[in-house]
């Protein structure tokens, strides 16, 4: 795996793989610690390669575990320590670990072995040798399992192999710098656009900038730590640097060695653009597109001023190397540009499908007959010009809320296991770019509860936390006698939504 191989490289400098507000981890403690607990896992748990849970934010040794697990041949499954304790046990039956790492101290007994901070700090201070290549995840073995929104109510798993993830570093990596630098480290683990520092960054021996989630909740002190960062590379969701942009302290003088925005998972914003464009004349910015399915990013490109000046929306890029893009309509492939069609990814990052669900796999997953490569429907409608591909929504209920990508089906499963509601719908607020704002629910009450508006949204957004991590919650819960139905008989969604336009 090439990113081990690098790790392994990297290990005989004094380069700096991890900076966090509390200390520094070089690539040879990280190498070192990921050793140990390679060793520990091996001697342990033997031929067994059950997948490790890691519970956490962004803790220095998680990171040592992450690649421990991959050193000793197991897949780890990450879960950020924002779940809801009820969804990281959906989680953790579903993939029965034998080892969980637990940074939050939340996890319940679940029959695997509980490693606590204190638990791991003997574990990786102990010496071991080198682990071998042929312990290490081969080429087919799932190196990670994301856990994303699924229309059921339950995350769904998705399995990505050592081998998706050499694709992915070896098609992202000319976007790269040459050597070294600095890369912003803030995408939760969760989500996998944290690869382009775990993964990609790694590869290159760059230094990790941490920020965790009380720096993102805080900017002051955020600004106050990117300030001291050096930081080189920018990886973020638009929505964290619309966030960051909303202060006119985030400019080149905060970040002077800054060459380069890598924008992932939603719509890239020409108003930002053109802000980042203005206050950083020394970076460049690149908007990039993919689902977890096909590992991290596909499409890659560097937004000109051309671009920025177009009226469409900006470009999500061009297929990176070794994948193949493909638009679909009605059952035949679409080939004339500016023609609308579902998005197909082909080639060797496209993942195995998901963990457990052979329906759904054998639903948006396929091999092509022809060429033999493993394809994935994204639900994405695109179109493309000079082999420059437009994003232009989605085919169904999925969306993007700050950057977090959810299933309104999932939201609704979860608000039905509240004890009073029996039906639930949730619609999508935009602005008037078409961005989502935040989510609403309207609800059927199993019975009246002689609470007002405002206190009964209150009781239910307290409850929903024992399901929903707090981005999956809606901020408007009302509730309603009957849902107006659309000419099909189904839930008129449009018109739940128009009934709140003009509402703040
Ligand atoms: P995730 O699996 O969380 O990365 O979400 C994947 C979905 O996010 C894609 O299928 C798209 O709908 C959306 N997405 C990702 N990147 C972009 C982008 N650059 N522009 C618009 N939508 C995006």
């Amino acid at each position: 795996m090439l990113v081990l191989e690098q790790l392994k490289f990297f290990a005989k400098t004094d380069r700096i793989a991890l900076v966090n507000r509390e200390e520094t981890l070089s690539y040879r403690e990280l190498d070192a610690r990921s050793n140990a607990f390679a060793a520990w896992l091996l001697n342990t748990f033997g031929a067994d390669r059950s997948p490790v849970v890691i519970c956490g934010d962004k803790e220095t040794d998680l990171l040592c575990c992450l690649f421990g697990a991959l050193k000793s041949g197991r897949a780890y499954v990450p879960i950020d320590s924002v779940v809801p304790e009820g969804r990281a046990g959906q989680i953790i039956g579903d993939v029965k670990p034998r080892v969980v790492v637990d940074f939050t101290g939340r996890v319940p007994d679940c029959g695997a072995v509980v490693l606590s901070p204190a638990d791991l700090a003997p574990l990786l201070g102990g010496s071991a040798a080198p682990i071998s290549r042929q312990y290490w995840v081969g080429d087919a073995g799932p190196a990670y399992i994301l856990f994303t929104s699924g229309s059921t109510g339950r995350p769904k798993g998705v399995p990505i192999t050592a081998g998706n993830l050499d694709a992915f570093c070896r098609g992202l990596l000319p976007y790269y710098p040459a050597d070294g630098g600095v890369v912003l480290h803030q995408v939760s683990y969760s989500f996998d656009v944290s690869g382009c520092a775990v993964y990609a960054g790694i590869s290159r021996g760059m230094t990790l900038f941490t920020v965790d989630h009380a720096m993102t909740g805080n900017l002051q002190e955020l600004f106050a730590a990117l300030g001291e960062s050096g930081l080189t590379l920018w990886v973020s969701t638009p929505s964290f640097g619309e966030l960051c942009a909303q202060s006119r302290g985030f400019s080149q003088e905060l970040l002077p060695r800054l060459r380069q925005f890598l924008f992932c998972g939603e719509v890239l914003p020409h108003t930002l653009c053109d802000t980042l464009a203005e206050r950083f004349p020394a970076a460049r910015i690149l908007n990039t597109y993919g689902p977890t399915e096909a590992t991290v990013l596909v499409t890659a490109d560097e937004i000109t001023e051309e671009m920025r000046r177009d009226s469409r929306t900006i470009p999500i890029g061009r297929a990176i190397d070794g994948v193949t893009l493909q638009l679909e309509r009605d059952g035949a492939e679409v080939t004339g540009e500016e023609q609308p069609g579902e998005l197909l990814i082909l080639g060797p990052t496209v993942g195995p499908g998901y963990f457990g669900r052979p329906d759904l796999t054998e639903k948006a997953f396929f091999t092509d007959p022809t060429t033999g490569l493993r394809g994935y429907r994204t639900g994405d409608l695109c179109y493309q010009r000079n082999g420059l591909y437009y994003y232009c929504g989605r085919a169904d209920n999925q969306l993007k809320l700050n950057g977090y990508r959810i299933e309104l089906e999932d939201v609704e499963e979860n608000l039905q296991k509240l004890p009073n509601i029996r039906r639930a719908a949730v619609v999508p607020v935009r602005d008037g770019d078409g961005k989502v704002q935040y989510l609403a629910a309207f609800l059927l009450l199993r019975e009246e509860d002689g609470l007002t508006p405002l206190k009964r949204a209150i009781a239910l957004k307290k409850q929903a936390a024992a399901y929903l991590p707090a981005y999956m919650i809606p901020r408007k819960m009302t509730a309603v006698e009957s849902f107006p139905l659309n000419v099909n008989g189904k839930i008129d969604r449009k018109a739940l939504a128009a009934s709140l336009e003009g509402t703040p």
